[in-house]
């Protein structure tokens, strides 16, 4: 692990997914003369967003408004989304769809050449564009291809960011490894943007990709960034048991059911908030996910969901969509189905359950992807601004990544052609001691007892049994215990491969550490938050609480490493809270 000399550019981007790509060009369009760099763990076609599904959504049509996309936003976060945010996503979210038309992005049409739009959870009007159930991965390609005709974007593929060069007030770049060689570098930069995406690794069961350990949420809290609302944990109500794959809501936005072991869709004896009198865009199964994921828990309690060697699980039953419809709609579901469950959807039903999705927390920032540490931003689902508040609606969160990405590249290149060069000095010095740090945990662990692999089952078991879709003071005081007893553990885990070249098992212990910072932040807030909202929910304390927790919540990490908490108000403009319901 030789030292090098450090390279520079003014903005650094980590993260090659949606919310990197759309920075990166964006900081190429608004100060063409800026360098920037995209450095990113996994090639960047590989990134979470191109597993994206279902659509994103953006007004289109005369039927619908801004205000109603907004307003669905808001009361579907359950009033804890900031409306100066909100405002600016639903304004800025058809523009960023229609100019990813522009660079190619296929969306799928009308016969009469429209865009087409579907329904999606907790949407009133019909307004998430979609591109066949592939959206991600047109989307990613579009803007990868359109990242590619800027040839001032340096990459670093395949190198993972281990820590934030700061003088503790402004960001002076960053270390990394290289992972093919095992090279350890720093590159010195003016701007850092983090487009890190989520952390869904935390848990036993989720949709998100390996590589979602919140790395950048945990770069970002150790460099004295807050991170915010993390208690909220999107649960999605159709993943596959035994893989966590995720069934998308397209499936039951194209008219698919949840039923129970009797064969009876059981949502209807629920209160989702959801009138259902007008199916074609609100029937009961395009109820809000938190709600979706509540109603499977009371099934499973009252013994109506059936036992799998994964788990209780109920049925998505599609055999009534017909084959047709099902290939020209949602033909990645028949796909994932034969592939990783043996079953076809046509005649079949598929077995579901609750997985973790999605996290409406994360590091905190403005409406300009700028944190509390100058010159550090962060953009899509690494980032909180907040537009998703206590629950996400589904499609909301590609459009997020577009706008906000394109928000913290053009703040961060104006930020970085008048800021000072980044401070070499402290560069060099914070990059060589990362270098012994990362030295010692590859060379000097070998006689540990437990394996990374095993405490970071122990974590995920904590987080599911403690911070699952219910929650209660003495799961979540436990939970805490167990966490700090698993850091003192994940120390001293042994680590057997001492090789440079794609050293994965270091990057594993890498990755457990940011999780076992996300995880300490996750149960302290949820902790903290004595109210149910939204994902929120507290056995001890069922109802919402304005009076007290109309707030975000921070976490600071603390002089000892554990999370310090604090409330932040929450910017209301236009909508005053009121009960969440998805029909006026
Ligand atoms: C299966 C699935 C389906 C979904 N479907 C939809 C949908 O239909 N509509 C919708 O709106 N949303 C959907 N979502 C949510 C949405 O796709 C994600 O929130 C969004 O794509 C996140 O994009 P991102 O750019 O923030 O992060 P990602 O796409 O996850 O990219 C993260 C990037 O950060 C890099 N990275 C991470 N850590 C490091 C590190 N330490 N060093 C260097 N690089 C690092 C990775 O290499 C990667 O390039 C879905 C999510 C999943 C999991």
């Amino acid at each position: 692990m030789a030292a090098e000399a450090a390279e520079e550019v003014d903005v650094l981007i980590v993260g090659g997914g949606g919310a990197g790509l759309r920075a990166a060009i964006a900081v190429a369009e608004t100060e063409p003369g800026a360098t920037v760099a995209i450095l990113s763990k996994v090639y960047p076609m590989r990134s979470h967003t191109v597993s994206a599904e279902g659509g994103a959504a953006a007004v289109i049509g005369l039927a619908d408004s801004l205000d109603e996309h907004a307003y669905d936003t808001i009361s579907g976060g359950d009033w804890l989304c900031d409306q100066d945010a909100v405002e600016a996503f639903v304004r800025e979210a058809p523009r960023e769809l229609i100019r990813l038309e522009h660079w190619g992005c296929p969306w799928s049409r009308e016969p009469d050449g429209r865009v087409a739009v579907r329904p999606f959870g907790g949407m009133k009007q019909l307004r998430t564009w979609y591109a066949a159930d592939k959206t991600g991965f047109h989307l990613l390609h579009t803007l990868f291809q359109t990242s590619l005709k800027h040839t001032e974007i340096k990459r670093f593929d395949e190198w993972y960011a281990t820590r934030l060069v700061t003088d503790g007030e402004r960001v002076h770049g960053v270390t990394a490894i290289d992972i093919r060689t095992g090279r350890i570098d720093t590159i010195a930069a003016r701007a850092v943007i983090l487009a890190t995406g989520g952390c869904g690794q935390v848990f036993p069961f989720t949709t998100n990709a390996a590589i979602k350990t919140g790395d950048g949420m945990a770069l970002a809290y150790r460099a004295g960034a807050p991170l915010k609302d993390m208690e909220f944990i999107q649960y999605h109500p159709t993943g596959l048991p035994f893989t966590g794959i995720l069934i998308t809501e397209a499936a039951r936005a194209e008219g698919g059911w949840l039923i129970n072991k009797d064969g009876y869709r059981y949502l209807q004896d629920y209160d989702l908030g959801v009138p259902t009198d007008t199916p074609k865009l609100r029937s009961m199964e395009l109820g809000p996910r938190d709600r979706l994921s509540q109603a499977f828990v009371h099934e499973m309690r009252r013994g109506r969901t059936v036992e799998t060697p994964y788990g209780q699980v109920t049925y998505l039953d599609l055999r009534h969509l017909g084959e047709a419809k099902i290939n020209a709609r949602i033909p990645f579901v028949r796909e994932l189905c034969l592939s990783y469950e043996k079953l076809d959807p046509v005649t079949d039903l598929i077995p579901v359950r609750p997985v973790v999705h999605y996290m409406m927390g994360g590091v905190h920032t403005g409406v300009a992807g700028e944190t509390p540490v100058r010159g550090l931003y962060a953009a899509g689902e690494t980032a909180c601004v907040s537009i998703n508040g206590a629950n996400r609606l589904g499609s909301n969160s590609l459009p997020e990544c577009l706008v906000f990405g394109a928000r913290a590249g053009a703040a961060a290149a104006r930020y970085a052609v008048q800021a000072a060069a980044p401070d070499q000095q402290a560069v060099r010095a914070q990059g060589a001691d990362e270098r012994r740090r990362l030295e010692r945990e590859r060379d000097g662990r070998d006689g540990g007892r437990e394996r990374i692999s095993e405490v970071r089952a122990l974590m995920r078991r904590t987080l599911e049994e403690s911070a699952g879709i219910y929650r209660d003071r003495d799961s979540l005081e436990k939970a805490a215990g167990t966490l700090a007893d698993l850091r003192e553990r994940a120390a001293v885990a042994r680590l057997e491969d001492r090789s440079a070249a794609f050293n994965t098992e270091l990057l594993a212990g890498l990755e457990l550490g940011s999780m076992l910072d996300v995880a300490e932040t996750i149960v302290a807030s949820a902790l903290n938050r004595e109210e149910s909202r939204g994902a929120h929910q507290r056995t001890d304390f069922p109802a919402r609480d304005d009076a007290a927790f109309l707030a975000h919540t921070l976490a600071h990490r603390g002089p000892d490493g554990t999370p310090r908490l604090s409330l932040l108000p929450v910017t209301i403009t236009r909508w005053p809270p009121g009960e969440r319901v998805y029909g006026r």
